[in-house]
């Protein structure tokens, strides 16, 4: 099939990149390439953070309240282009058309919080620190910035960054996943048409290649980041070793405790939701169930039902509960995970592999683990499929060792209707984004996303105050007369 070859978008303009080396984008429920991603070179990021800092002069002069209205009408386009971007997204990634709609709206939060930017963008100051001596903070634009973003929010994650650096008065270079890069393309195409000053954002397509470039380059002055674990890492050193201030979001192995009086009819489907939702692939997915005691064959058993009641299939078609995974690599992946859970002991309690699913897509059926052991790969590792793994324990304290015990601490919750267990937990978690008696902990645009430990490196988390505190230096002046 005769595909495009995505652009870059430097300075103002769509141009081709120079490489000779592309990787093929999916739709991954039909198992067909859509698109070519091109793997440009770090002469592209060059020429990208050439145009940057040109732009950059005039935008970080520019009255927050005119860069305010670049967002406003961002917004009304994002809002205009809502259902194509929904479908955009389902198309490329896999995930429902209802799941792709809730992330473009996650996304345009973003865009609104970032209107804002007049109020979140005053500084302070005090009189007479000394006799006759006043002293002002005021924030400043950074500088030319870095965003570096994973496949499995092929919008809603670029925006985490963009408007929030952008409205700051910075000028940004964007690297969408080479697996995933059609939404963020048309994202920068609704941009350009809301009177931004070309230079400002920039685009440019590629791997780690690009995301090394922009590490090291001298131009870049803060990169935001966010995927694998091992790669958080490697960009963190890397980009802070050049002088960069870094937030590198990594991976997550979220822990669903279960006590023995939560009220399963209502805990189920969202635990459900929490473990299958986007096939699994999301940061904050539930990866294990530690039910308490008693709750152990209730919660395993309405799991299990819940997970082979889903309908598995196209995400654009009706009634579709789970989409595919993202490639036929990452569907064999999981499956080699399913294989090692089962060479350890555990106890596949749902095989998703034996289900009839459709076609060419690459689809996993929704899987259950029971009787997994924190040492377990399926119990240690970050799986990111539909794959559920049900460690039991004997109180919350041994949960709490469990959990303690994980590099990880991005995402978890509590499912009881104790007050007392979920202040406990709330007060003891490790992991910085804790759910009560809801399975995704997801924080809205205006507060902060992100975890601790090996999910996060840096210090200032995403959106909310923190992005604008992120995108901005605070610079003091004192003065007499
Ligand atoms: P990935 O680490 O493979 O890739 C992420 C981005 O980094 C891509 O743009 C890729 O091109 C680039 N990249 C890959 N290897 C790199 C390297 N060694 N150095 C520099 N750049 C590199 O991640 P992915 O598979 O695209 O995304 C899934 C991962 O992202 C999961 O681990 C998931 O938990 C994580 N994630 C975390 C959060 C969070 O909030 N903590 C949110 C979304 C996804």
């Amino acid at each position: 099939m005769n595909v495009d070859t995505l652009p870059n978008y430097i300075g103002g303009h769509w141009v081709p990149s120079r490489t000779t080396s592309h990787v093929d984008v999916h739709n991954p429920a039909r198992g067909v390439v859509i698109a070519r991603t091109p793997m440009s070179t770090a002469a592209e990021v060059d020429a990208a953070v050439a145009a940057a800092s040109t732009a950059l002069h005039d935008w970080s002069e520019t009255p927050p309240v005119t860069r305010a209205r670049v967002m406003f009408r961002f917004r009304q386009a994002l809002e205009d282009h809502f259902e194509e971007l929904a479908r955009q997204v389902t198309t490329e990634h896999g995930k429902t058309l209802d799941e792709a709609r809730g992330s473009v709206r996650r996304g345009i939060e973003c865009v609104e919080v970032a209107c804002g930017a007049p109020s979140m963008l005053m500084g302070h100051g005090l009189e007479n620190v000394a006799p006759g001596l006043d002293c002002q903070v005021m924030r400043q634009p950074v500088g030319v910035c870095g965003v570096i973003a994973p496949f499995n929010f092929p919008a809603m994650v670029p925006l985490w960054f963009l408007p929030f650096a952008v409205v700051c008065g910075n000028a940004v270079i964007v690297k969408p996943s080479e697996q995933v890069p059609l939404s963020l393309q048309r994202i920068v195409q609704l941009l350009e048409g809301c009177e931004l000053p070309p230079g400002v954002v920039n685009l440019v397509h590629g791997g780690r290649e690009v995301a090394e470039a922009m590490c090291d380059h001298p131009g870049i002055r803060a990169i935001s980041f966010v995927g694998s674990t091992p790669a958080a890492r490697g960009v963190y050193q890397r980009a802070t070793a050049a002088g960069k201030r870094v937030q590198a979001l990594g991976g997550a192995k979220n822990f669903i405790v279960v006590m023995p009086d939560a009220d399963l009819d209502r805990a189920i489907p969202t635990i459900a939701e929490s473990f299958y939702g986007c096939a699994g692939e999301r940061c904050l997915a539930g990866s294990v169930l530690l039910p308490v005691g008693t709750a152990h064959a209730p919660a395993r058993d309405r799991l299990i039902e819940a997970a082979r009641a889903l309908k598995v299939g196209d995400g654009l078609e009706p009634g579709v509960d789970m989409g595919p995974v993202i490639s036929a690599a990452h569907k064999a992946r999981v499956l080699e995970y399913v294989d090692a859970g089962v060479a350890e002991g555990a106890s596949l309690a749902l095989d998703g592999r034996g289900r009839s699913l459709p076609g060419e897509g690459f689809f996993v059926g929704p899987t259950v683990f029971d009787g997994v052991s924190p040492e377990m790969r399926i119990g240690r590792e970050e799986i990111f499929g539909p794959v559920a793994t049900v460690c039991p324990v004997r109180d919350l304290d041994e949960a709490f060792r469990i959990m303690e015990a994980h590099p990880n601490a991005n995402a978890t919750s509590i499912f009881t209707q104790s007050g007392r267990a979920a202040r406990e937990f709330a007060h003891r978690a490790t992991a910085s984004m804790v759910g009560v008696n809801i399975g995704v902990a997801a924080p809205m645009a205006y507060f902060p996303f992100g975890g601790a430990r090996d999910s996060f490196f840096g210090d200032l988390k995403v959106h909310g105050r923190d992005a604008f505190a992120f995108f901005t230096d605070q610079k003091v002046t004192m003065t007499r007369w």
